[in-house]
């Protein structure tokens, strides 16, 4: 058996049927701040840094 989940959109491990489609309660809470920050993006405060972080979450390593 080889369920066909999706990978997680926040660090690209596959997804968990409880959590999908993340991989964990962490990614999804992530993939949640990450929409509720954009509503408070500061003008001029690091987006092109925003943009690189996403592209880094496959060799991000979470310190939690
Ligand atoms: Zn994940």
């Amino acid at each position: 058996m080889s369920p066909k989940f999706a990978s997680c959109p926040i660090c690209g491990q596959p997804s968990q049927m409880k959590t999908r489609p993340f991989c964990s309660d962490r990614c999804r809470d992530r993939d949640l701040l990450q929409w509720l920050g954009d509503g408070y993006r500061v003008p001029g405060a690091g987006v092109t840094e925003d943009a690189q972080k996403s592209s880094d979450y496959g060799v991000d390593s979470d310190p939690d």
